[in-house]
């Protein structure tokens, strides 16, 4: 089983010509309220790709909390782990999309603030065999160390996405079996205190010495595997663990005709807590990965865009 812990948002998205100053007034040319939230997210799209998902977060009683609930729900996601707050209304994102594709986001946390250790702890049962937990940073630091020890002690394999970025504790990164990031949070990572020395992250252009010496500045802070990816790009995987020669390997993009990347990232987790999980190996699971976000692209939307295992497989035997 994956147990996903944090956050459910209704994203609210206006679409306009341009984004509106500071003080300014402009039209939007249509709204619309979908499913979100990274976790959440990423449990929909571990599920459809085959996983067994249990999802432990926190909605407010109101309408988007009912319509967060049915996605997940419809999707195969064992939905019993999230509570309805009785105080707080279910978090959102209120997003501005511009005509180039830009965007302006503010998240108001509600139910996912209310997120506690205490909720981890009430899982206990969930986390019980569990091959992968899947965390983000959209609810409490305690809370999202609190299911990383809960994991680690159910020896599960603790996959952890920095994001949205933020510092964490050298505790959390050394209760992280696998790091994933996008190149933004790496190298807010790398040059984060704690970390002397370069910041860059490899250009499209890198070769295997510069990723050598990024999977180095990662194990000196603890982390043996990192998954790195690059949007259109594709990704890398920097597996210390792993025997010499095999310690990095680069997955190739997958060309699409990329239409809407929101929530891309959200699928490459999902997928890859999915493939964890069913005992795949971490190449492995990435290269699936980027197939599932690259699908992700080409359809708009977060969760009523992710594909299932066999939009996956298809490409994958094609
Ligand atoms: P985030 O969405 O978190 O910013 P990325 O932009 O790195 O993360 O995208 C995550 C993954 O989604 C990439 O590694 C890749 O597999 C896939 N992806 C994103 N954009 C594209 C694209 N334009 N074409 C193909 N795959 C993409």
């Amino acid at each position: 089983r994956i147990v996903v812990v944090g956050s459910l948002n209704a994203d609210l998205t206006i679409y306009c010509e341009r984004l509106p100053l500071p003080g300014e007034t402009v039209h939007g040319n249509g709204f619309a309220v979908n499913p979100g939230g990274k976790s959440a997210n990423q449990a929909v799209a571990a599920s459809l790709l085959g996983g067994s998902v249990s999802l432990v977060g926190a909605v407010g009683a109101d309408a988007n909390g009912d319509m967060l609930l049915s996605s997940a729900a419809r999707a195969g996601v064992d939905i019993s782990g999230v509570r309805t707050s009785a105080t707080e209304a279910t978090g959102v994102a209120v997003i501005a999309v511009d005509s180039n594709g830009e965007n302006n986001i503010i998240i108001s946390a509600g139910a996912n603030g209310t997120l506690s250790p205490s909720d981890v702890a009430a899982a206990a049962e969930t986390f019980d065999g569990a091959a992968v937990v899947c965390l983000c940073l959209e609810v409490g630091r305690d809370t999202v160390e609190a299911a990383a020890r809960a994991g680690h002690d159910a020896g599960a394999t603790v996959l952890l996405n920095l994001s949205p970025y933020a510092e964490i504790p050298q505790q959390l990164a050394d209760l992280t079996d696998v790091l994933l990031v996008n190149a933004h949070e790496a190298s807010l990572f790398l040059g984060s205190a704690g970390n002397p020395g370069s910041a860059a992250i490899p250009g499209s252009d890198a070769d295997a010495s510069d990723w050598e010496a990024v999977r180095l500045r990662f194990a000196e802070r603890g982390l043996q595997r990192v998954l790195v990816t690059l949007g259109a790009h594709g990704s890398v995987v920097l597996d210390s663990l792993a025997p010499a020669g095999q310690q990095l390997i680069q997955i190739a993009p997958v060309r699409v005709n990329a239409v809407d990347t929101t929530g891309a990232g959200d699928a490459f987790t999902g997928a890859v807590a999915a493939r964890l999980a069913a005992g795949a190996p971490l190449a492995d699971a990435a290269a699936f990965a980027s197939v599932a976000a690259a699908l992700a692209t080409t359809r708009k939307g977060t969760q009523a865009a992710y594909p299932d295992e066999n939009d996956v497989r298809r490409v994958l035997t094609s």
